[in-house]
């Protein structure tokens, strides 16, 4: 694959780490929660945590797969912190989330995956913070679908479970996964409970066609997946997969628009988007589409 030259202009945009930054590194480290706008070197944590909103990413810092894209650290996890659902409600509730937003490290050495954990955290939440919206961003649980079904129990606002980039990319981009392991878990979720909005996202940049992001769209939408969110892969060092190329942001606006043409109730479409980029907004206008 060619790899991109220097960063663009509309990717050099950065917010200074002001407002609410220091609050919420101080609660992260005296909670001893783990975050993936830190662990995944997110390029948006001075605006996300400026505005006091962050991803909580449960289960450790350390994960059982090893995506070429991903920064997280992987290996052998340890033990269960089983308190940690107290301590991310807690965190919750002390940011005055309206919208919270909840992933985790893959832990594919669980008997159920962690899946048990996301449930328990939801049910905390929703304990400390009754009006906070939950939105839970799952692995694939290895297509396990009793896993599946418990975090669906909690009743997640949304259910969200990234196919990340097309097929044929996913040896290197995503190893241990299945693409249609990926679209049976959102296709399931949407089963078990038709009143979770479902969302997928996809990273742009790693070398795949136009074509085959369109048919990502359209399995996305065919399994009745509601929002879409699609942003450029960005390298977070050296050692991870090269950026093939710098999408426009005027291709995002396209790729939006196709997309919005499918039946997908919100696409989030641009150069700086992740799933749990303006998580709320995107809620929000999900809802009311
Ligand atoms: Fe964290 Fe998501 Fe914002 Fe990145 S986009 S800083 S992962 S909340
Ligand atoms: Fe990163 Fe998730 Fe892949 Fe683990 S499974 S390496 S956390 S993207």
């Amino acid at each position: 694959m060619e790899r991109a030259s220097a960063r663009p202009p509309w990717l050099k945009v950065r917010f200074p780490a002001g407002g609410r930054f220091g609050e919420l590194v101080a609660l992260m480290r005296e909670s001893e929660l783990h975050t993936v706008c830190e662990e995944a070197r997110c390029p948006n944590i001075g605006e996300c945590w400026s505005r006091g909103t962050a991803t909580f990413m449960i289960l450790g810092d350390t994960c059982t797969r090893s995506c070429g894209f991903c920064a997280v650290k992987t290996g052998r996890p340890g033990t269960l912190d089983t308190d940690e659902p107290r301590r991310v409600a807690l965190a919750i509730q002390r940011m005055g989330l309206r919208h919270a937003v909840i992933t985790s490290v893959n832990r594919d050495e669980l008997p159920d995956g962690g899946a048990r954990m996301f449930a328990e955290t939801i049910r905390w939440g929703r304990r400390l913070s009754p009006g906070t919206t939950f939105e839970v961003l799952i692995p694939d649980f290895k297509g396990d679908e009793a896993a599946l079904a418990t975090v669906m129990a909690a009743r997640p606002e949304i259910l969200n479970h990234n196919t990340e980039t097309v097929p044929r990319l996913y040896r290197t981009v995503r190893p241990q996964a299945v693409y249609e392991r990926s679209l049976r878990v959102l296709r399931r979720a949407k089963e078990l409970d038709p009143g979770t909005l479902t969302k997928s996202g996809l990273m742009v940049g790693l070398g795949e066609t136009r074509e085959e992001l369109l048919a990502v769209f359209r399995d996305l939408a065919a399994n009745g997946v509601d929002i879409l969110t699609v942003g450029q892969y960005l390298q977070p060092t050296p050692a991870h997969l090269p950026i093939g190329r710098y999408y426009e942001p005027r291709e995002f606006e396209e790729l939006k628009a196709e997309a919005l043409a499918m039946g997908f109730r919100h696409v989030e479409a641009g150069p700086v988007v992740r799933s749990s980029y303006h998580a709320e907004e995107q809620a929000v206008a999900a809802r009311d589409a």
